[in-house]
């Protein structure tokens, strides 16, 4: 991502302590629920209730299909009641990657405090966003709002933005019609208002196993699996090469990769079946639907001389995910929200995938805004500095301003 300059000094109301923060208890009690995207969140999500409950505010939850895991939405109404139209939603996923086989030197599952960073998994991706803004609650009713703010809870981000697109359906149904949605993802506390979207695909060749001695009765699935590929590296190549670019993108163009192949069983035995995964990144201006197509259209070039061989032999393709780009105008209401409660000018795009873009296709404005670094997600030993957990709060309280009435 570019960083806007503006952004990269300490701010003078930065807190020196992570126990000076006022999310510091909740950032404490979420990142203690083992929210891994296979298990359950309904222990985070009921606790959440609980602490809402407390403050006089309901919850409405969207199951998946075996209930083991929910969508949170609650609304914080206006004083005037409003409590549909024209609110801030405050957007987390609930749900962490895997610490499997990864080496920590700390718990993974208890925010812990050495130096000026905070570790933990969900420090960054994304539990201190979500504890920052529940934080704010308390603050927010005393002072009374001008127009409502509702939090958005989802399950099931990291494997392919599910659960969300639950929430977000019921929404239009009770006419809520927010001014726009921030989403906490890790950008560093910058401005961010669009990003790639991301479709992923798995390729499976069944050809026709043949004593390797004598090839020309069989149908080699791996080596036609790896014309596929070459395939995709060429369209990635013109992509990188002559492609429409935006330099506010960390990695400007679209990008193409294959990052799984299995295939064949021995040396001597011509390979029946191999299969693949790969994936688009692609510009929002860029269609992943024509890209997929040239493939397809591609892959199926060999079918004739494949079934001359055996006639069983085929190409198919399944859809693994698929999460659109987004670009929200910089010169939207929203961006001139994020703008104002982080103080700064700048805005940036990133190359990963968020809820955001789901968000945005309901029409509802959408910028990504959060603490921690991307590049510290999803790792071992994920941390976040105190000092951007300083900076979400004081987001959060320029934020206050604008929607309380005192
Ligand atoms: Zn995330």
């Amino acid at each position: 991502m570019n960083a806007p300059d503006t952004l990269t000094t300490l701010r003078p109301d930065a807190a020196a302590n992570a126990q000076d923060l006022i999310a510091w208890p909740l950032i404490q009690t979420l990142v203690a629920f083992d929210t891994t995207s296979r298990e359950s969140n309904l222990q985070l999500i009921d606790w959440v209730v609980g602490y809402l409950k407390s403050h006089g505010v309901e919850s409405t939850l969207t199951f998946n299909d075996d209930r083991r895991k929910a969508n949170l939405f609650a609304t914080l109404p206006a004083r005037d009641g409003n409590t549909t139209t024209g609110g801030i939603v405050l957007s987390g996923h609930t749900d962490v990657v895997p610490v499997d086989g990864q080496p920590w030197s700390t718990n993974p599952f208890a925010a812990t405090r050495a130096g000026d960073r905070v570790y933990g998994r969900g420090v960054t991706d994304m539990k201190s966003f979500s504890a920052t803004g529940l934080a704010f609650v308390p603050e927010f009713l005393r002072r009374g709002l001008k127009r409502p703010v509702h939090f958005a809870l989802s399950y099931d981000e990291e494997v392919g933005c599910i659960g969300v697109r639950r929430l977000i359906a019921e929404l239009a149904p009770q006419g809520v019609t927010p001014l726009g949605c921030i989403v906490g993802e890790p950008t560093g506390m910058e401005l961010v208002v669009a990003h790639k979207g991301k479709e992923s695909w798995r390729c499976r060749v069944r050809g026709h196993e043949a004593h390797s001695s004598l090839t020309p009765l069989g149908v080699n699935a791996v080596q036609i699996a790896c014309e596929i590929v070459t395939y995709l590296t060429n369209i990635a190549r013109g992509f990188r090469e002559n492609g429409q670019f935006d330099e506010a993108y960390d990695v400007p163009f679209t990008t193409i990769h294959t990052g799984v192949i299995h295939g064949g069983t021995a040396l001597n035995i011509v390979p029946r079946d191999c299969w693949f995964d790969f994936e688009i990144r692609h510009l929002p201006f860029d269609d992943p639907d024509e890209f997929f197509a040239e493939v397809k259209a591609y892959a199926e070039r060999f079918l004739p001389e494949m079934r001359k061989v055996a006639a069983d032999t085929h190409i198919e393709f399944d859809v693994l995910s698929s999460t659109p780009g987004f670009d929200t105008h910089d010169e939207s209401e929203i961006a001139e929200w994020g703008r104002a409660c982080n103080a700064a000018d700048g805005h940036g795009k990133v190359s990963f995938g968020t809820e955001a873009s789901l968000f945005h296709l309901a029409s509802i404005p959408t910028i990504i805004c959060g603490p921690g670094h991307i590049a510290q997600a999803h790792q071992p030993n994920e941390w976040v500095s105190v000092d951007q957990l300083a900076r979400c709060e004081a987001f959060m309280r320029r934020l206050a301003d604008r929607v309380c009435t005192a």
